[in-house]
């Protein structure tokens, strides 16, 4: 398979905390990549240098064979790679409908999109990907009188908005009843499926990404602990350290 993205020795420093220490990942097109490690360990960090949230302070990032590290979060964005976050960021006094109308690839955050001929379409796809995450009879409430965990199906739906071909999610089933943890997984298996979007997933529930991931890469204190596949990962006694050790 293709590599789609590739992190390569990328470091990141907060003043004296180093939050990647010489970072190399790799995902292929079309896989479904998990990224774990205790609290700490610069994941969230990795997505942001990814994202282009933050410069990187060495190393490179390349998405589909073209170099992003000195791109911004916008011109990232449009070329295919989109990230949520850990924390969930829907307009709380916007509809789900409208919501997912702002983050339209053509919309690009304005509301002036509404006005455009496109609007049909954009409120047609809307419509659609909130039935695939099962919100279609919350489209017209406030986002913010949404429970936390459909409030993380509606950023999802909001990301698939935007067209990704990588997605990013930054721990997508946390603070989410187990009910709705089986629906997401389920949802994020079909998005890859169905509509053919690469996953790069941070989780730190091993049963959800064990089931989830084709190939997990584990961080420990800003590094690359180990990577493998699920049973590699989970036959590998330095990953139960790091996670024992972080307790
Ligand atoms: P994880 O997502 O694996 O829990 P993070 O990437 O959030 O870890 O954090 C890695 C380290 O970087 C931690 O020590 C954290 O305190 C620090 N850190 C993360 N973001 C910032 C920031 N914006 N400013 C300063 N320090 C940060
Ligand atoms: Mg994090």
């Amino acid at each position: 398979m293709r590599v789609i993205l590739k992190a390569h020795n990328v470091t990141k420093r907060f003043g004296g905390v180093i939050a990647n220490d010489g970072v190399s990942l790799t995902v292929r097109e079309g896989e479904i990549a998990g990224l774990i490690g205790p609290n700490g360990s610069g994941k969230s960090t990795l997505f942001g240098c990814i994202a282009g949230a933050y410069p990187i302070d060495g190393g490179e990032i390349s998405f589909e064979g073209k170099p992003i590290s000195k791109l911004r979060v916008g011109p990232i964005v449009r070329s295919g790679l989109v990230r949520t976050y850990q924390q969930t960021h829907v307009y709380d006094e916007m509809t789900a409908l409208e919501n997912m109308q702002i983050s339209s690839r053509d919309a690009q955050g304005s509301v002036l999109t509404l006005l455009k001929p496109r609007a049909r379409a954009i409120n047609a796809r809307a419509g659609e990907l909130l039935a695939f995450v099962g919100l279609h009879e919350k489209r017209d409430h406030k986002a913010g009188s949404l429970s936390f965990g459909q409030q993380k199906l509606l950023e999802f739906a909001m990301a698939l908005m935007s067209e990704p071909k990588l997605l990013l999610l930054d721990e997508p089933t946390a603070g989410i009843n187990p009910t709705l943890i089986n629906g997401l997984i389920d949802r994020l298996k079909r998005a890859n499926e169905e509509l053919g979007i690469t996953l790069l997933v941070i989780e730190h529930n091993m049963r959800v990404i064990m089931n989830l991931a084709s190939r997990i890469t584990c961080l420990a204190h800003g590094r690359v602990l180990a990577e493998g596949t699920p049973d590699e990962i989970r036959g590998d006694a330095r990953v139960l350290d790091a996670y024992l050790g972080a307790q």
